[in-house]
């Protein structure tokens, strides 16, 4: 008989927990923020044109102006490649430059050892870009 009581003492108490706890939505866990978009990528016109107005090669004690004029050179070797007529290396400014911060470049010496583009696939094959 006392078994009879407990066991349906039990049962009661389940049900009403159920009633309880029907009714309420069990709270969602807090949802990740979506990641902001990254910054848009630039395109290469749009890179070409921001390395060609912020490029500081001319102030480099390597630059030679004469020569580079002559050559219709203006500088940017990070993004066109070696220079035709800068062949020693007499100190880089390419750390100061706006475009190293922008595109996150890690080189220099560009006008004597190749683009940027270069320097990467050399590092990336392991000739590491010096
Ligand atoms: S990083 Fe060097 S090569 Fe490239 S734009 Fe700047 S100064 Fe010129
Ligand atoms: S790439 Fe570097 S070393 Fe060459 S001219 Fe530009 S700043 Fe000077």
């Amino acid at each position: 008989m006392l078994k009879n009581v407990a066991i349906a003492a039990v049962m009661v108490c389940l049900v009403l927990g159920i009633v309880a706890c029907g009714g309420q939505k069990v709270p969602e866990a807090p949802k990740a923020e979506m990641p902001k978009p990254a910054e848009q990528a630039m395109t290469d016109t749009e890179k070409a044109e921001f390395v060609a107005a912020n490029c500081i090669c001319a102030t480099c004690p390597s630059f030679l102006k004469e020569e580079c004029a002559k050559a219709g050179e203006k500088g940017a070797y990070c993004l066109v490649g070696k220079s035709k007529v800068i062949t020693e290396e007499n100190g880089c400014v390419c750390p100061q430059c706006p475009v190293t911060a922008k595109m996150a470049l890690k080189w220099g010496y560009y006008c004597t050892r190749g683009s940027a583009k270069e320097m990467m696939a050399m590092e990336t094959q392991g000739g590491g870009g010096k």
